[in-house]
């Protein structure tokens, strides 16, 4: 019998941990990752420090070009997939070719979330998802002294550290989508309002109602309860699984890809991993999703021993991925992304 054929399509941490374990664990199988970014797997969660300046590019990289080679994996950067053919388990590139496959893990991540309202002002918003946002940060930040951070979520957080690290005037709409994507106490909801202030940041009261580019350049900021100007908007609503490419697959997707508790999508040889999968919890009998850097490459892995001929299962149990200065905030799962 010829070796499997195995493709990964994401290089990020679920992605990376999934090919480290089939290399394992099916040293034998052909292995293909592919990802959308034209470099090597990175470490997303550095990108505040690198903005600051306080790593420099390399520092972010968890794995060099080599490293694919060694292990006998083909690394495709730059290639995006844009359609899953299960029925000739096939996957299909921008560029129109077509890669077989044996066994698939779904590790596409999410992308940054803009909630419909706000959409006819995102061009005036940046995000930060991908290294490629980061350098435009690092740009943009040459001619700016002045930032307005909307949204806030826990990712928002850190930028806001970065860009104080950084001497900058920083600016906060702390309203209700704050701290998304956990649903804080009014007592953590306040403390965190209360670190911002005593770190130099000014908290605008409200709710994001529109954004403007003045002639200067400046961009006026208006929400339910004040005004307010920023030389940049950095939107921080979180992010969503990235699965709209999946959509004709025949692969059952919600807001991410529905798997069962071994990550198994459904179809011989298809699991998803890390933040663009849906997973079952039999305790609540609903399906949660996990946006995290530890739980892709949990989920990364465990989607490669299931591959690989193992049944293992998720494990639930919470974890703290949010620690600013001592407040603490378990984000382990949650069902809802909101609008
Ligand atoms: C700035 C920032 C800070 C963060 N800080 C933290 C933190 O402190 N703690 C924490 O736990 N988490 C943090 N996170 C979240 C964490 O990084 C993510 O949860 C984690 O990266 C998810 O891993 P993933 O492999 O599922 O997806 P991703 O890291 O999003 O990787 C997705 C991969 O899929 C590829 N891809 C996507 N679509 C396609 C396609 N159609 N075809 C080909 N390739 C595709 C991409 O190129 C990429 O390689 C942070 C995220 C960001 C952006």
């Amino acid at each position: 019998m010829s070796a499997p054929k195995f493709i990964i399509i994401g290089n990020g941490p679920a992605g990376l941990e999934a090919a480290i374990t089939l290399k394992e664990k099916a040293p034998d199988a052909r292995l293909t990752i592919i990802s959308r970014d034209p470099h090597e797997s990175y470490r997303p969660k550095l990108l505040p420090d690198y903005i600051a300046g306080q790593i420099d590019r390399s520092a972010l990289m968890a794995r060099p070009f080599s490293w694919y080679d060694q292990i006998g994996a083909r690394l495709r950067v730059g290639q995006t997939a844009v359609r899953l053919d299960l029925h000739a388990r096939e996957v299909l590139l921008d560029h129109h070719e077509r890669l077989a496959f044996d066994g698939l893990i779904l590790a596409v991540g999410g992308q940054p979330r803009i909630p419909e309202p706000y959409w006819v002002f995102r061009d005036l918003m940046l995000p930060l998802k991908t290294m490629a946002d980061a350098d435009q940060w690092i740009d943009r930040l040459k001619d700016v002294d002045d930032v307005l951070i909307v949204g806030g979520d826990l990712t928002g957080f850190a930028v806001v550290r970065a860009l104080l690290a950084l001497n900058k005037k920083v600016r906060f709409v702390f309203g209700e989508e704050a701290l998304w994507p956990t649903r804080p106490t009014p007592e953590i909801f306040r403390q965190a309002a209360d670190r911002l202030i005593r770190r130099g940041v000014e908290v605008v009261p409200g709710k994001l109602r529109r954004i403007v580019r003045e002639t200067d350049g400046a961009l006026a900021v208006t929400t339910t309860e004040a005004q307010t100007s920023a030389g940049l908007v950095g939107a921080f609503f979180g992010l969503a699984p990235d699965v709209a490419f999946l959509a004709e697959s025949g692969l059952a997707i919600e807001r991410g890809v529905l798997v069962d508790e071994h990550l198994y999508a459904g179809f011989p040889g298809v699991y998803a991993a890390g933040d663009c999968a849906q997973v079952y919890h039999p305790q609540i009998r609903d399906y949660w999703v996990s946006i995290g850097y530890e739980n892709a490459r949990a989920l990364g892995r465990i989607a490669a021993l299931n591959l690989a001929g193992g049944l293992e299962r998720v494990n639930v149990a919470a974890e703290s991925i949010f620690d600013d200065d001592g407040i603490r905030v378990n984000t382990s799962w949650w069902m809802e992304f909101g609008s």
